[in-house]
């Protein structure tokens, strides 16, 4: 019973924005993250859901593509500018996936509608664990600032307490998705790794996950960290399904 409480209460205090203009969609997703404990708002436009985002400071947001005013790609990326919350996406479109979590974009995950409720819950408490560690993480490297724990590959260095990345001595900018997928490959550098066994250990989405998104971030850390994004030598691909950090 404890468990069970316990797992009721861990997302509590965290208050979710879902943008979505279809009603009975809407409707539906308010209702479900409501009974998980969430504190939830939803608008039906892209203006009024950057206005939402601005004023309410949400800890997650829904956010569906087609939508009035504004569609979901400019809001995500608008917001992206102005603050770091983990931003959902709802596409119609296989299509729209690249453009999604593209650089453009941003979104940190999607999901393709049709989906269950059961999924999206599993997605958004995923979004929300992964902010939660970045923020403790934060809290222990205030700490603990004198021990630092250093992985060095030539000119590329990963320093784990503060989580920074520097390249040739200059700091890298990366989204925490990205730094956790270099530190998981720095971590096991010279194997080979499936992109199952990478979403598994890195996004922890079980069977709900989709080895694109693998593809994608490997494709991003590659225009960072490759001399020639075209021909990898750091993070190379492994004919059989599969990537390998080389260092
Ligand atoms: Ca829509």
């Amino acid at each position: 019973m404890a468990d069970l409480k316990s797992a009721y209460n861990e997302f509590m205090s965290e208050s979710i924005l879902i943008v979505e203009d279809e009603p009975a969609l809407q409707e539906t997703l308010v209702y479900n993250l409501e009974k998980q404990g969430f504190m939830v708002t939803a608008v039906g436009d892209g203006r009024a859901a950057l206005e939402a985002a601005r004023t309410a400071a949400p800890d997650l947001i829904v956010l569906d593509i087609m939508l009035p005013e504004l569609d979901g790609f400019e809001v995500c990326k608008i917001l992206r500018k102005e603050m770091s919350v983990p931003i959902l996406m709802l596409t119609a479109r296989d299509d729209e996936i690249d453009r999604v979590v593209g650089l453009e974009v941003g979104a940190d995950d999607y999901l393709t509608k049709p989906f269950s409720m059961r999924e999206l819950i599993a997605r958004v408490k995923a979004q929300l664990r992964r902010t939660q560690l970045v923020r403790e993480e934060l809290g222990r490297s205030q700490v603990q600032e004198t021990s630092h724990k250093i992985l060095t590959f030539d000119d590329l260095s990963l320093d784990l307490t503060r989580r920074e990345v520097t390249l040739g001595g200059t700091v890298v900018a990366l989204k925490p998705q990205e730094y956790d997928l270099l530190v998981f490959f720095a971590e096991h550098k010279g194997q080979m790794l499936t992109r199952e066994f990478i979403l598994e250990r890195v996004w922890g989405w079980g069977y709900f996950g989709d080895s694109r998104t693998v593809d994608v971030h490997v494709r991003w850390l590659r225009q960072k960290f490759e001399q020639n994004p075209a021909r990898p030598t750091r993070l190379v691909t492994v004919r059989g399904g599969g990537y390998r950090f080389e260092g």
